[in-house]
């Protein structure tokens, strides 16, 4: 059994970024207004996140790793909104069968933080009292310990430090009401967003300003398809070597990779001597209509009247970046 749930554990986990993002997910979840994530050898040898969220109770110490445990089903109205986060409760789950899991924590009606180690689903001894601010610290230690193949083949720290840095950034754009810090153990910010910020701010911290200058507002609503769609996207772009494209569908990072060519070719069609876009598309669709299917760590999404949805907002954004040239 252990080893099955190690195997289930690999496939949720897939690298370093995919525990960041779930606990960056659940950071957010617990409405914080600061997140700070703290890295050593790509997350592969260590991961901190440190929030200010409403905290775990300690009577909750004991179920936040058990599979499909979560405490967030009563805040969706009914099934089908569940369907937009997919599986549930399994990211700490998880994260506890593959690596060396510590969870300290604070909610804001008791007088101390309370501090335990997990180990495969399971608290290793009972939470201890220590002092701490409100919130919840995560410390994942030596990820994939017990997965020899899977650390073999990851052992490029740098590389997977890029991706963090990628994700990280991302969730900074779309939720520039939080502070976002990233950094290396012992080292400066890379990433560093204050609370209450805005979106074009935050992109001009981490993308630079000759995009952030560039950048063209659209707000897009669709009552036969359903959707309402709004961000911000350059016309020129001198700085990035590729199409960078952040994409939320209800809140959640995702690619659709069919969205981003017909994105990406209307940036080819249109700016021919600038074909390097950034686009920040935020995309709100009835939960109803997204594949649940698609497991959430499976990044790649799928939802019905896609082609229509992607036409109608190709068409809008095209519309909007031929308006901005003349
Ligand atoms: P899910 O987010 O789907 O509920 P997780 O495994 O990601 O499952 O988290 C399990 C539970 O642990 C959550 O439901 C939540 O109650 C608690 N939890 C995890 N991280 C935090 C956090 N940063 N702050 C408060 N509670 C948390
Ligand atoms: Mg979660």
């Amino acid at each position: 059994e252990a080893v099955i749930n190690r195997i289930a554990a690999g496939e949720v986990i897939q690298r370093p970024v995919n525990a960041i993002k779930e606990m960056i997910e659940n950071s957010i979840d617990a409405k914080s207004t600061n997140i700070q994530v703290t890295v050593k050898q790509g997350g592969l040898k260590y991961i901190q996140i440190q929030d200010n969220g409403s905290g775990i109770r300690r009577e909750d110490f004991e179920i936040v790793c058990e599979r499909f445990t979560t405490s967030k089903l009563r805040e969706f109205e009914d099934l089908s909104t569940i369907a937009t986060y997919g599986f549930r409760g399994e990211a700490l789950a998880s994260i506890s069968h593959i690596a060396h899991l510590t969870i300290q924590s604070k909610t804001g009606n008791e007088k101390c933080a309370y501090r335990a180690a997990f180990v495969d689903g399971k608290l290793q001894e009972s939470p201890k009292a220590v002092a701490g601010v409100q919130g919840t610290q995560i410390v994942v230690e030596d990820l994939f310990y017990n997965m020899n193949v899977r650390r073999a083949a990851m052992k490029n720290g740098a590389e997977e430090y890029q991706r963090i840095i990628d994700v990280v950034g991302k969730y900074a754009v779309h939720n520039s009401s939080i502070g976002f810090g990233l950094k290396k153990f012992n080292e400066n910010n890379d990433i560093r967003t204050p609370p209450n910020s805005n979106a074009i701010d935050n992109i001009r911290t981490i993308y630079g300003n000759l995009i952030a200058r560039e950048l063209i507002n659209f707000n897009v609503e669709n009552d036969e398809l359903k959707f309402k769609a709004h961000g911000y996207m350059t016309n020129v772009n001198y700085s990035t070597k590729k199409f960078t494209f952040l994409l939320f569908i209800n809140n959640r990072l995702v690619d659709c990779t069919g969205l981003k060519k017909c994105i990406d070719q209307v940036y080819t069609t249109y700016l021919p001597k600038h074909m390097h876009p950034f686009v920040y598309l935020s995309l709100e669709l009835d939960p109803r209509t997204i594949d649940v299917n698609v497991h959430p760590t499976k990044h790649e999404v799928h939802f019905l009247s896609e082609d229509q949805i992607i036409e109608s907002l190709t068409s809008a954004i095209e519309t909007k970046l031929l308006g901005s040239n003349n």
